[in-house]
């Protein structure tokens, strides 16, 4: 049974986009079959794993006007395969929102490939909008990506909120896959201050691993690679390691 996850947290960049790019490619390094989904029309996951033209793409899916098997591209990573985004995915969040059943579009047009990949990895924007909501209605579990700051109690709060609310409407096997946190800086009171808390509170539903802040993370994007093809020696690519192996772990 292939194992759809998403990345969502509805403050922009927290690390959503190279999670889903980075945790994917360690997946697929590992021996399994991973697609990426681009759905936040920034679309940056489709340049940041090298897709140059991201049409037809997930708007296209959604909307019935491609099939699947032309909107799944490869990349340069074996087994790693990815639907693309473009900007087109901004109108769909309005289009959606005039039309019954509009949170479960996504997860009707994955579901006659979730049986292809051993993992799903949906991209979501910031924000808690339709198309978060797709993508949370379509997932087995949800993963967070928390970066190491004041506020971030507090956007995790409402986010939990959301996330109750799916599991009572919309999907009631969505289970939380896991908070990590990204983007840390050790030397940082405040950066462990916050590790501290979340973990006391939220317990073994964190994972072990912490992304620490590394430049070659945020060099790999302007390449259209993932870290393990960038830099694979790096600090960074170290640790996308070790979380995709647990994600991984956690999942079976
Ligand atoms: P989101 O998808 O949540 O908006 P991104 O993954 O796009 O966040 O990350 C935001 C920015 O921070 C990007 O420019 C990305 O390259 C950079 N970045 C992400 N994670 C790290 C990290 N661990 N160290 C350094 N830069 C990072
Ligand atoms: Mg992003």
């Amino acid at each position: 049974m292939g194992r759809v996850y998403v990345f969502v947290n509805q403050k922009g960049g927290v690390g959503k986009t190279t999670s889903a790019i980075n945790i994917g490619a360690y997946m697929a390094e590992a021996g399994k079959s991973v697609l990426l989904v681009d759905f936040d029309s920034q679309a940056n996951l489709s340049s940041g794993i090298g897709v140059e033209n991201a049409k037809p793409g997930v708007y296209e899916l959604i909307s019935g006007s491609a099939p699947i098997d032309q909107v799944i591209r490869k990349t340069s990573t074996a087994r790693l395969s990815v639907i693309p985004a473009s900007i087109d995915l901004s109108g769909a969040a309005v289009e959606l929102i005039e039309q019954e059943e509009r949170d479960l579009f996504l997860k009707k047009a994955l579901e006659p490939v979730r049986n292809h990949y051993d993992f799903i990895l949906i991209d979501c924007p910031p924000s808690l909008g339709v198309l978060t909501l797709n993508g949370l209605a379509a997932a087995d579990a949800v993963l967070i990506p928390m970066q190491c700051e004041y506020f971030a109690m507090e956007g995790l709060s409402l986010l939990m909120q959301t996330i109750k609310r799916i599991q009572k409407n919309l999907n009631p096997q969505l289970r939380i896959g896991g908070i990590f946190f990204t983007m840390f800086d050790q030397r940082t009171r405040l950066a462990q201050e916050v590790v501290r808390q979340v973990s006391a509170y939220f317990k073994d539903r964190v994972f072990r691993t912490i992304i620490p802040r590394n430049v070659r993370l945020s060099e790999a994007p302007s390449h259209g690679l993932p870290i393990s093809q960038y830099d694979p020696s790096s600090t960074g690519a170290r640790s996308y390691k070790s979380l995709a192996e647990e994600v991984i772990e956690r999942g079976s």
